[in-house]
This record gives C-alpha cells, structure tokens and sequence, in this order.
C-alpha cells in the first residue's frame, strides 16, 4: 500500500542510489560481457519508499551504479532521498553534498543509517529503521516544509509497516535490463544471534512475511519489462528464517514458474543447516533455484561456536554441501580471516577447505566489527576497535595485522587461481548442475535473453575463448560442460570466472579492499549474511 495520509502539497523527490565499491559478490568485471548490464542488482529498500510516496508527489529514481544523478535532477527536486549500506557511506556524503550545494533538502534512510546514524550528522533528515511510523512523519513534515531545519532531525520507526503491507517496489521508475539480476524479498530478520551479524538487531529475530500473492505481483511487475534479467536473488536474510513459512510459499513460485515456462531462475541466501530441510530443497529444485549462498564463515569448529554459528555445524560440513548440490543447489559461500580464533593452521585449513568443498565462488573477507553488534560491543569493551582510513579492518586483530593481511591475499590467490575456480566448475557440472531440472524453452524464448545471449557468446569468445593466458583451462571446462548439453553453464561460468580472476589480480596488486565493509576505499565505487 502506499502512504495513506492527506498531502496538501505538490513535491519533487529525487531517489538516488550510491554507487558499490567493487568486491568478489558484485560481479562488475562481468557486465562488459553481458551487454548492456551496467549494475548487479535493484535496490530494493528505496524503490520501495520510492512506491510508498504519496500518489500525487512526482518520484525520479537514478542508481549512481548505472548513471550520476545530474545537476538537472537535483534543479529538479525539492528532496533528495538517498539510502545504502555502511560500505557506501562515501558515496552516501558524497549525494548529500551535491544535493546541499543545489540548496535541497536532504533526506537519508537504510540499513546505515539505522545502524550507525552518527555516521551521517550532515544530513538534514535520517531515516532510522524501516518504512513505518516514521516514514508516515517524514511525508508530513516534507508536505508542511521544503526548507532545511535548522538542525538535523532524526525520525525512527517504532511501528514497522508489516511486510504483508509493502507497496510493490517502483519498477516502473527503473530500466530493469541494465541489471546483472532482479532482487524479490519474502521475508526479512533472522532467528540467529552471530556474533558479527548485524541483521538480528535491526531486522528483529522472528521473520516478517510478504504473502506470496505480493511475490507472484513483483514476479509479474518484473515480468512486464521486455528486457530484464533472467535469474532473481532472494535478498531475505535467512530464507529459512521461518521454515514453514518457507514451505508454504514455495508451491505458489512453482505454480507461477509452470505458468509462465519458468522464466526465471532463483537464488537466496540461507543458513547451512537448509541441508536438514529435504522437503523445502526439493521445492526448491522445482522451483528453479540454482544458488544458495550460505555464510559458512570457517571450517573450524571451535570458531564457529565462538562467533555463535553452531547452526553450521549441525551437520558435517562436507556432507551439507553434498546434500544441498544433490538437489541442483550451487553453494556460494563467504569465508572470514582475522578471527580471534585464528592460529598458523587456518589459512591451511580454508585453502584445504576450498578445494575439498568444490565450491566455485567464496567471498573471503577480512573480520569487521558492524555497528549495533556483539562482536562491536566486545571489541569496544576490549579497546580493539580501530579507526584509521588506512587499514583493511575496524579490528585489532590478535594477529600481527601484516600476517592476517598475508594470508587472505595467499588464500585469495589459490581461490581464484585459474587452473583450480575451473577445476571447481567442473566438479559442478557433474555433482550439482547435472541434477537440476529441465525446464521448457517457451519461458525463455524472449527478445531480452536472445540480445543477452548474442552477447555473452561473442564475450566469452573473445574475452574468456581468445585473449587470457588462462584459455586453455577454461576451454577444457567449458568442453566438459558442452559434452553434457549444459551450455548455461559455459556462459554462467564464463562471467563468473572472469570477474573473479580480474578482481583477484587487482586485489592482489593492491587495488581493491580485503574487507567488503572496509573503509579503506581503493576502487571507484559499488549486503549479504546468513
Ligand atoms: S549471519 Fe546469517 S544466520 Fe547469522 S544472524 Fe546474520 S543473517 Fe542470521
């Protein structure tokens, strides 16, 4: 639903999205290779505030991933909405101070904000937690006045708008053809306390839920752009974060893939013990899910306790991905370095971990302390909280900082050394691609995918086919995946593998950032738990 208030006056709200620092999950390095694909994913949260306004207030949206706002944009807006994670708090001030020098009025909200609203004492209005109460004060007092306040005012939501009541995110104000993929959520909070995790105390720990009518509506609204993306993400914290929940929306997302040729595929993020859910993995494959990515953190035990992530270990952790790949499940997973934890064994114990686990794609970050944290309120305590633009990490390690450093860029390195990410794809053909199902052509026979398509295969020619020193190695993948009739994969391992090999060398020659929250931005800029 949108804002159901009386407005009395016309307003201009411009949404702007900041652009990502690049990192292992953002995929940037693989959009040359999709044509015209310019960002990874929509933003959810202010499209959705953007479909909340009042009716009659007039909304431009621009994601800073796809194209600068332009000097016409802040001339035309009375104010400036703006939202993003704390990786994008640069880009965040760097909005708001465009904004204040064309003398707008400055509005900020989001997962940052809401967790670390000190973080942003310039702007005008913050926007802590999400769309309720406050957003309802924020439309009243910007229908009373369009001039700055004298002091920042900060608006916190007590009474959150129930899920079930979200408008439909504004996809009319985006081009969804310029996204790598289309972002759906059916539920937000997380039943799980880790340490390190942020998404407990600002989303609360019993899920809130979209009926799947509302996600059937998104799938359609998705669907009513010619060009799009063909595979959605799940951007739920835990998508088991309520199982039965789970179980009772899946059947409607395979009726609607069966109604519509299954169209899309999708993706999601859970927490490992999914392994133990035969019933929701296999609605799962039916559905079309194809990834899970699983925030495994560590193979070591006693770490996992320590960070109070014993949900992992509730099965053999060989045997989980085993089981989640039996059912055509690709597993992505992000690692940690710099834990407490840590002693001269763990880096042999993740690189050990990567190859055994055949897992093609792990985000391996630095540890950082997140606001609104166990792990920050302990390292406060502590004294181990450091801030210094210089560093990879807000966190005194236990370790010599240059040894931690050290290893994440050695265990990077053997991630994604050619010859190995390809050896992991090819272990995948065989034990998880090979046991999705097969969908019908209909669903996919669309103007979108066949431009897409032209694309990639004349890309990965060129890009991945001829040019790379590591040619041969894909190719012998690439053979092993064709000889199985499975040349999604080709393509799929084609953009991936080139992103991660590209980032991986700029990262290793030191121009990228060993954490995904870090502040210590190198590249230009551009969430994920469970
Ligand atoms: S890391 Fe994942 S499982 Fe743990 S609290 Fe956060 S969302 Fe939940």
């Amino acid at each position: 639903m949108r804002y159901t208030g009386i407005v009395k006056n016309q307003r201009r709200i411009l949404c702007v999205f900041p652009g990502y620092t690049p990192s292992f999950g953002t995929f940037q390095h693989a959009f040359k290779l999709m044509g015209n694909v310019k960002a990874f994913m929509p933003p959810q949260g202010l499209l959705v505030i953007a479909a909340y306004l009042p009716a009659s207030w007039e909304v431009r949206f621009v994601d800073e991933n796809i194209k600068s706002a332009t000097t016409d944009d802040f001339t035309w807006a009375d104010v400036v909405f703006a939202s993003g994670m704390h990786i994008q708090a640069p880009q965040i001030n760097d909005i708001r101070a465009r904004a204040q020098a064309a003398g707008k009025v400055t509005v900020l909200g989001g997962p940052s904000v809401s967790g670390a609203p000190e973080m942003y004492p310039e702007f005008d209005y913050l926007h802590v937690g999400e769309l309720g109460d406050s957003t309802d004060k924020l439309i009243a007092i910007l229908d009373e006045s369009i001039v700055p306040p004298a002091t920042q005012m900060r608006l916190e939501t007590i009474e959150r708008t129930p899920l079930h009541d979200f408008p439909l995110p504004a996809y009319d104000k985006i081009g969804l053809g310029k996204y790598l993929i289309g972002s759906l959520q059916f539920s937000s909070g997380c039943p799980y306390r880790c340490e390190f995790c942020d998404i407990p105390q600002l989303y609360g720990r019993q899920p809130r839920l979209k009926t799947p009518e509302q996600l059937t509506a998104e799938l359609d609204g998705m669907m009513s752009q010619t060009f799009r993306p063909s595979a959605v993400y799940f951007v739920d914290d835990n998508f088991i974060g309520n199982r039965k929940a789970t179980k009772d929306m899946l059947p409607h997302l395979i009726e609607w893939q069966k109604r519509h040729g299954y169209p899309l595929q999708f993706a999601c993020e859970a927490t490992l013990n999914i392994a133990k859910q035969p019933e929701i993995l296999q609605m799962m494959r039916e559905a079309g899910f194809i990834t899970i990515f699983v925030g495994i953190e560590t193979p070591e035990a006693g770490a996992l306790k320590d960070m109070r992530k014993e949900h992992n270990t509730t099965l053999p952790m060989f045997e989980a991905i085993n089981i989640i790949n039996s059912y055509g499940l690709e597993v992505t997973s992000g690692m940690i370095l710099g834990l407490d934890s840590d002693t001269d064994n763990t880096e042999a114990a993740l690189t050990t971990f990567i190859d055994a686990s055949n897992i093609p794609v792990l985000t391996i970050n630095l540890l950082q302390a997140l606001p609104k944290t166990p792990l920050w309120d302990r390292l406060h305590k502590a004294g181990r909280l450091v801030e210094s633009d210089g560093l990879e990490s807000n966190v005194r390690f236990l370790r010599p900082y240059e040894e931690v450093i050290g290893s994440w860029q050695r265990c990077i390195e053997h991630a994604y050394a050619p010859e190995r990410l390809f050896e992991r794809f090819r272990y995948q053909v065989d034990a998880t691609y090979s046991n999705r199902i097969k969908t019908p052509l209909r669903g996919k026979l669309s103007l979108a995918n066949l431009v897409r398509g032209l694309a990639l295969t004349w890309n990965t020619l060129i890009y991945l086919g001829i040019k790379p020193k590591y040619r041969g190695i894909f190719w012998r993948a690439a053979l092993h995946a064709l000889k199985r009739g499975q040349i999604d994969t080709v393509f799929n391992m084609a953009f991936v593998g080139h992103h991660l090999i590209t980032f991986t060398k700029e990262a290793l020659e030191g121009e990228q950032n060993a954490s995904f929250y870090s502040k210590h931005t190198k590249a230009p800029s551009k969430r994920m738990a469970a």
